[in-house]
């Protein structure tokens, strides 16, 4: 019997999240019991380099201890009090203070959480239906954000999961990734109708696609003049490529942004926010319902408030960015030195890697044509070698704070030795 046999007895699937049951890789998940600075330790006593990071929260590395601090001291007044606390005001004047186009923001537990409400935010502030994303773009698993492109780019999106209901694919329209051209069809067909549009700034959920130039200004520029509203889903981006999110990269203001995983600091928590006065479309001060029991819990505002005033200080991006390039860099030469095709980005603590010719890889038909296989055997050599990188050809991976010359080194060590395996 092994751990994984035993939890299936008993959980859906044997996991709380399915991409965490290895079906992408083949075999079964690792179970852990701990966690220290960049290093995850399994339930046999095995230790691996980990640029998983939680999926993202664990930009400081595991048990940071300016983060278990403000937990367990804020945990000993209470663990949740269901009325206003201070702590709540603290994170939202931070956030506010890193991301300045979120002028009022609400916090929630979950990124999924966060883009239905900014969603339902959007529908209900412009008095529209349809809302507009894009081919490889994850968004949380509520019902609207749970479609596909239908065939063709301007016919209606298709629900991607049985339970959504077609009825609500009628209203989501989604468009290539990076394709201008779709995007201005969409609007001269659609305009007056689009609520919202909703993307990931730098996509990291069909491995790691940056915008080409051109794509996010095209979208600001037809919101605006379209009257529709400008959601950057930087769940996983903010905080992570840069103090101020993809937006600070950028240059370019949504009208409203979610955020998620690091803002929590590895506990649930998330938020929505933006223009002040869209966000007063939100109950109390508007019609627009949303709300939580666990909303703004007091130990998760702790966990998020002290990891952001780490990332705070000064230096902080720069050696996280160099460490992140030196991996990628590394990555590279040991695929070219084995004759193996790799193509690779960063952006801050956020990395890439697709086996495949096509480089720059911009499209997700791109992604969805790589070598799975080779990513396959890539994926168990390196854990055989003592590295988690995530269990999917399609996520994007993470560099913390933790990880330093050594942990890099470690690794690209490794990866030279299983390349020359593929
Ligand atoms: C992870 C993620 C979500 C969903 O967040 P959960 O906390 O898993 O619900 C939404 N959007 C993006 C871009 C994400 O990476």
């Amino acid at each position: 019997m092994s751990h994984f046999s035993d939890a299936r007895n008993v959980i859906a699937g044997g996991v709380n999240s399915p991409v965490r049951a290895f079906a992408g890789v083949g075999g079964e998940p690792i179970f852990f019991k701990g966690a220290n600075g960049a290093v995850l330790e399994s339930e046999d006593g095995r230790h691996y380099i980990d640029y998983v990071g939680s999926w993202g929260p664990m930009i400081l590395g595991h048990c940071h201890p300016a983060v278990v601090d403000a937990v367990v001291e804020t945990v000993k007044s209470g663990m949740s009090y269901g009325a206003p606390c201070i702590l709540e005001t603290r994170i939202a004047e931070k956030i506010r203070e890193l991301v300045p186009s979120i002028e009022r923001i609400r916090m929630v537990s979950s990124g999924t959480e966060a883009t239905m409400s900014a969603i339902r935010l959007a529908r209900g502030h412009t008095g529209r239906d349809k809302i507009v994303k894009f081919e490889g773009c994850y968004h949380g698993h509520s019902d609207s954000l749970l479609i596909k492109a239908g065939s063709g780019a301007l016919t209606l999106g298709v629900p991607s999961s049985p339970g959504v209901p077609a009825v609500l694919a009628e209203h989501t329209i989604t468009l290539p990734y990076n394709d201008i051209d779709a995007v201005v069809e969409a609007f001269g067909a659609f305009g007056d109708d689009l609520a919202c549009v909703i993307v990931e700034p730098i996509a990291g959920n069909m491995n790691m696609v940056p915008p080409i130039p051109g794509f996010l200004d095209t979208l600001r520029e037809q919101c605006t003049s379209a009257g529709a509203i400008l959601i950057f889903d930087e769940v996983m981006t903010g905080f992570r490529v840069a103090k101020g999110g993809a937006q600070s990269l950028f240059d370019i203001e949504p009208d409203l942004t979610t955020l998620g995983k690091i803002v929590g600091g590895g506990m649930p928590a998330a938020a929505f926010g933006g223009r002040a006065d869209i966000m007063a479309s939100i109950a109390p001060d508007g019609p627009v319902y949303q709300a939580g029991t666990l909303s703004g819990n007091p130990v998760a505002m702790a966990a998020g408030l002290a990891t952001l005033e780490q990332v705070d200080r000064s230096g902080f991006y720069e050696s996280l960015g160099s460490h992140t390039q030196q991996l990628v860099a590394g990555l590279s030469a040991a695929a070219s030195n084995a004759g193996v095709s790799l193509a690779t980005e960063s952006a801050g603590g956020m990395f890439g890697f697709v086996f495949t010719d096509a480089q720059p890889v911009r499209r997700f038909d791109q992604v969805a044509a790589a070598d799975i296989d080779r990513f396959k055997l890539f994926f168990h050599g390196m854990l055989a070698e003592g590295v988690y990188f995530a269990p999917s050809a399609f996520e994007a991976g993470f560099v913390s704070a933790a990880h330093g010359d050594a942990e890099i080194n470690k690794t690209l060590d490794a990866a030279q030795k299983v390349m020359a395996t593929l």
